[in-house]
């Protein structure tokens, strides 16, 4: 039976697709069924609103080894549109499971809707100086990034079918893991970040950055610079098209000029405050509040200010 199907190895994003997966429920007049490999999480899918869940049961959670099994089964039941969550692993599945159904594949979606017997999503491009529109015809696979909607709400248990994977791929199998060990809280669901940018001479001055974080509760974030070419803060750090992309209550950026490529990851942010020594950076037409001055002068004030309140 034709019906709209999720999968994310995450079950908080399962959730938010869910939300997305119920809007176009209302127009496809189709069913909303949620895939999972994960035994544990299966209970808290099955009381989030969609009509079935199904347990995939397989020797391993590689996206190589269930692919094929997960595009049967979407082939079996005539899937008309599969959502999947765009993270690094969500990608690589949702990728594989459309080349072997031929069927089209948009990643990275901030909106979906169905129209004209076709999917119909939105997404950036040009780093976020143009938004696209595309069709896609059925059956088509969309990636979303976490937290594009928010998680679908508590509602009656549904069914639970468990099926084993028969067709597993057993030729990728992994030998070694290494868990990259994250320091501090996640930047992504923070709800204060304090950003340092190349305005910052050198790594010994992080401190500023840390004691305005700490005076106003925030976490540290950084520009793509500073992770990837000076290593002063971890990758998982930088904000950014091609970095983390956050909502918080309040950003506070130092010495970032705001090429486009980082105010795409902060302009979903309730209140950005930018301090610059050029008045002309583009990080001013983003921000809410700009302070012009040498951060090595407006930091420490700021600092001490907050600090007293
Ligand atoms: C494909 C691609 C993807 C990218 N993805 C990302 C991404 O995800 N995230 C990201 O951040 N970047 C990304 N970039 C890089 C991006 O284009 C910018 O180069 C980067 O964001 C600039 O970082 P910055 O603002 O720290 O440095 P700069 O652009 O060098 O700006 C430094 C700022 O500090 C100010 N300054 C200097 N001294 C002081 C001082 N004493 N006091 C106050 N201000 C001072 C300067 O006026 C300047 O505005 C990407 C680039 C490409 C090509």
């Amino acid at each position: 039976m034709p019906g709209i199907w999720i999968y994310s190895e995450d079950s908080v994003v399962a959730r938010q697709l869910l939300t997305a997966g119920q809007e176009l429920k209302k127009t496809m007049q189709q069913p909303v069924n949620i895939i999972t490999l994960n035994d544990e999480a299966v209970q808290c899918l099955a009381s989030a609103g969609a009509d079935k869940v199904f347990l995939l049961k397989g020797a391993n959670p590689w996206p190589e080894s269930y692919a094929a099994a997960i595009a049967d089964m979407l082939d079996k039941e005539q899937a008309s549109v599969m959502l999947v969550g765009a993270t690094l692993r969500g990608k690589d599945l949702a990728a594989k499971v459309a080349a072997i159904l031929k069927a089209g594949l948009v990643t990275d979606a901030l909106s979906i809707q169905y129209a004209n017997e076709a999917i119909e999503t939105m997404r950036l491009m040009y780093g976020g100086l143009a938004v696209r529109t595309e069709a896609t015809a059925l059956p088509a696979l969309v990636t979303i990034p976490p937290r594009t909607f928010a998680e679908a709400a508590d509602a009656a248990r549904c069914e639970i079918t468990t099926v084993e994977v028969a067709n597993e791929d057993s030729r990728v199998t992994i030998s070694n893991v290494c868990p990259i060990v994250h320091e501090g809280a996640d930047i992504v669901t923070a709800n204060r970040i304090v950003c340092v940018g190349r305005g910052l001479a050198k790594q010994e001055d992080l401190y500023r950055a840390e004691q305005l974080a700490s005076a106003v509760g925030a976490e540290i974030g950084c520009t793509r610079g500073i992770a990837e070419d000076y290593h002063w803060l971890p990758n998982e750090r930088y904000i950014g098209i091609s970095g983390q992309k956050v909502k918080p209550e309040l950003y506070i950026g130092m010495g970032i000029s705001g090429q486009v490529q980082h105010v795409v990851g902060i302009r979903d942010s309730k209140i950005i405050v930018a301090i610059d020594s050029n008045e002309k950076a583009p990080i001013f037409e983003a921000a809410d509040y700009g302070i012009v001055g040498d951060l090595y002068k407006v930091v420490p004030l700021l600092t001490a200010a907050l600090q007293k309140k």
